[in-house]
């Protein structure tokens, strides 16, 4: 399958928002959504105090619904938005594409709209949500891939899944999408042969942190902490993905969502 890596938001003037668009044999399908139009227009409303901090560029043109259209695409074929999480940068752009089926895990459903907690009502922008997204919604079973819990999302685009990376919010999950090579499911032959992509959402937020021969700048790990609702989670979660970036380095790309490194990167 051919996949596109997009920038839906640049955080701070030195971040990509990551979203990742891939063109599926049953239509277009995102995985997180970005900053969206919405946003753009009722900044205070829809993105809340937080904006002040992340300050996201507020660009239609860096929203995904153009962005798919500055690639000559339809945005109304997106059929699919899978998501690695509910926080303000990562679901802007659901109401953009509001016939698309949001693919969830349950935990994160639960966290942020049935039964949030304090911190994360403070968290989550409903806002957001109002416009009433279509929900597709899975529980980590005894499933695994590579010895990270997946769910197969088969039905969404063959060989997708969710892999579960906790640490940043509750439910929080990667998005794993089989590039053109071996994934045996699209023989047409324009489709480039390409590396599969793992997106790690907020897992990590730079290379350093799964690469040990790329430098973290010291504040990374600051931030990460004081984002994180499940901490203590992420320091195995960045050995699991560390691990798999090794062993798969000639098949796999693992990609987080702020990293200005690598492709989609600034
Ligand atoms: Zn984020």
């Amino acid at each position: 399958m051919r996949i596109h890596q997009l920038n839906c938001g640049t955080m701070a003037g030195i971040s990509p928002t990551r979203v990742l668009l891939v063109e599926a044999p049953g239509g277009l399908v995102l995985v997180d959504s970005g900053i969206g139009l919405q946003d753009i227009a009722d900044p205070a409303g829809r993105l809340g105090p937080l904006r002040h901090l992340v300050r996201p560029a507020l660009d239609p043109a860096e929203t995904a619904v153009h962005r798919i259209g500055a690639l000559g695409l339809d945005p109304r074929d997106v059929r699919h938005i899978v998501l690695t999480h509910f926080d303000v940068d990562h679901i802007g752009g659901l109401a953009d594409f509001p016939d698309a089926t949001v693919h969830v895990t349950t935990q994160g459903l639960t966290r942020a709209v049935r039964l949030p907690r304090f911190v994360e009502r403070r968290r989550y922008r409903r806002a957001q949500l109002e416009h009433g997204p279509n929900y597709a919604e899975y529980e980590f079973g005894s499933d695994r891939w590579e010895g990270l819990r997946m769910l197969s999302l088969d039905h969404v685009a063959e060989g997708m899944m969710f892999v579960d990376l906790p640490g940043h919010t509750m439910g929080h999950a990667g998005v794993f999408v089989p590039g053109g090579a071996g994934a045996g499911h699209d023989d047409d032959d324009e489709t480039p042969v390409g590396k599969d992509i793992l997106h790690a959402g907020d897992a990590f937020y730079h290379r350093g942190q799964i690469d040990p021969s790329v430098r973290t700048p010291a504040v990374i790990p600051l931030q990460e902490r004081a984002f994180a609702l499940e901490p203590g989670a992420i320091a195995m979660t960045h050995s699991g993905l560390a691990a798999l970036a090794r062993r798969r380095a000639d098949s796999l790309d693992v990609v987080c969502a702020h990293d200005p490194s690598g492709p989609g990167g600034l």
